[in-house]
């Protein structure tokens, strides 16, 4: 998920592993996937063994969030690796306590309310939407460590949760909203579906 400004931060082994003296290293971001690549509209697989592989494409993930510039959330569909695999980094800009989250098979436990949010998406770049969702959710998956959490979360965590979740299904948050909306949205999708992009 995107969100209009943020700022860069670095990112290095140690933000999900806890120490540096880990196999990981950094790299260029990986290539984002754009409204339009089929690999978007995917089923991701369940991970069945986090190894470094894992923990390196997480790390390599929020790489590539932090090199948008502001986003908040991605899925790995939307680095086109189909496993079910989110990260999410809501912190604020000054709260050195604050750890990214990156959790493996995360599975919406329940809802409850609704709410109506803007949302935006690093995938759809440039286009946003007013999209309904419940406004508290209970997320259960399996951390770095391989430990299972469960998480309860309200605000822009429960948002971001909920979005990049909807990724690993498939999902697109303008499916969320009423046709009527998306068709006013129609030549901006045309034209991001259309760009020419490094391959
Ligand atoms: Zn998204």
């Amino acid at each position: 998920m995107s969100k209009r400004r943020r700022k860069p931060k670095s990112t290095a082994a140690s933000d999900v592993n806890g120490e540096e003296s880990v196999v990981l290293r950094e790299t260029a971001p990986l290539q984002l996937r754009y409204y339009g690549d089929p690999v978007l509209r995917k089923r991701a697989e369940l991970v069945t063994e986090i190894t470094d592989v894992e923990r390196q494409l997480a790390v390599h993930m929020l790489e590539t969030l932090y090199a948008t510039g502001n986003g908040i959330g991605l899925a790995a569909t939307q680095v086109g690796i189909l496993k079910r695999l989110i990260i999410v980094d809501i912190g604020e800009e000054d709260d050195e306590a604050y750890e990214p989250l990156v959790l493996f098979n995360p599975e919406l436990m329940s809802v409850d309310g609704e709410i109506v949010v803007e949302e935006g998406c690093l995938s759809i770049p440039d286009v946003t939407a007013e999209v309904k969702r419940p406004e508290r959710i209970v997320v259960e998956g399996i951390d770095v460590q391989n430990e299972s959490v469960r998480i309860e979360a309200d605000g822009l965590l429960a948002r971001v949760l909920q979005h990049e979740i909807d990724h690993l299904n498939g999902v697109l948050f303008i499916d969320r909203i009423g046709g009527l909306k998306r068709q006013l949205l129609k030549d901006d999708l045309l034209k991001i579906q259309q760009a020419e992009r490094p391959a």
